[in-house]
Order: C-alpha cells, then sequence, then structure tokens
C-alpha cells in the first residue's frame, strides 16, 4: 500500500474509533509508515523534532501509545529492550538482524498447530519471529 492510501486509511479509521486526527497524530503516524524499519520512539522523535514546533519525546510516547491502543500501529517484540513500532498492522511476521537491529517486514504466516493453540485459547493471529544477519551485513562482513 502506498503512503497516501495509508495515510487516508488511518484518517478514515482514527474518525470511526474516534480519535482526533491531531497534527501530531498525523505525523507521528506518517512517520512510521514511511520508514520501512520498525523504527523506536527515539529514532521517531529524532527525525520529527525539527520538522514539528513543540514536539517531545514524551508527546511522542503518548501519540504511539495512543495509536497502539486502538490498533492503528503496533508493536514489534525484539531481543532488544527498546520497543519499536510498525504502521501495519495486518497480520504479517519479521525477520530481526541480530547484527544491526533492522526488522524487516515478511509476508509469511506461520503454520500452527491449530488444535494446540484452541487447546489454550481462541487464537485471533499468529506471527513467527526470524532471528537471524541480514544480507546487508553478511556483505559487510565479506
Ligand atoms: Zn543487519
Ligand atoms: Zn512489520
Amino acid at each position: 500500500m502506498d503512503l497516501e492510501r495509508r495515510v487516508e486509511e488511518f484518517k478514515r479509521k482514527a474518525r470511526a474509533l474516534g480519535l482526533k486526527v491531531t497534527p501530531q497524530r498525523l505525523a507521528v503516524y506518517k512517520a512510521i509508515a514511511q520508514r520501512h524499519d520498525h523504527p523506536s520512539a527515539e529514532e521517531l522523535f529524532e527525525e520529527l523534532k525539527d520538522k514539528i514546533e513543540g514536539i517531545s519525546l514524551t508527546t511522542v510516547y503518548r501519540t504511539l501509545s495512543s495509536l497502539e491502543s486502538v490498533g492503528l500501529v503496533q508493536r514489534v517484540p525484539t531481543l532488544k529492550d527498546k520497543v519499536r513500532y510498525d504502521a501495519r498492522v495486518e497480520p504479517h511476521s519479521h525477520f530481526v538482524c541480530l547484527k544491526c537491529g533492522k526488522i524487516y517486514d515478511l509476508d509469511t504466516i506461520p503454520k500452527v498447530n491449530r488444535k494446540e493453540v484452541e487447546s489454550v485459547g481462541e487464537p485471533v493471529s499468529c506471527t513467527a519471529i526470524c532471528y537471524g544477519i541480514c544480507k546487508e551485513c553478511k556483505g559487510e562482513e565479506v
């Protein structure tokens, strides 16, 4: 999906959910949607601090958690302690590079043992995280 369509989707969904589309929320969302590296709040703040007047790291944190609470962005679980965000909320999997920490999107949806999953509860979505060394880092090693 291209950025413009994503942003339109975002506005539509936010309104439907009763979340005001403020310039700050829009800016934070756009910044995540534009990048494909699953940024942390700190990285987003670095990018936005010169563009949005009066924005602080706290504002970014707050904005992210309000977007997350209505499902407009999601957290990506990683090995590192920093929370990373994703504007792509439909089920998909991730490749986490152990060297550079980049997170890549994968379209793969893992096959799970449904019986086993259902013995625990009703699944909403199942995704996978692959850990490894990305091509970029491998290339650098040669
Ligand atoms: Zn890497
Ligand atoms: Zn992703």
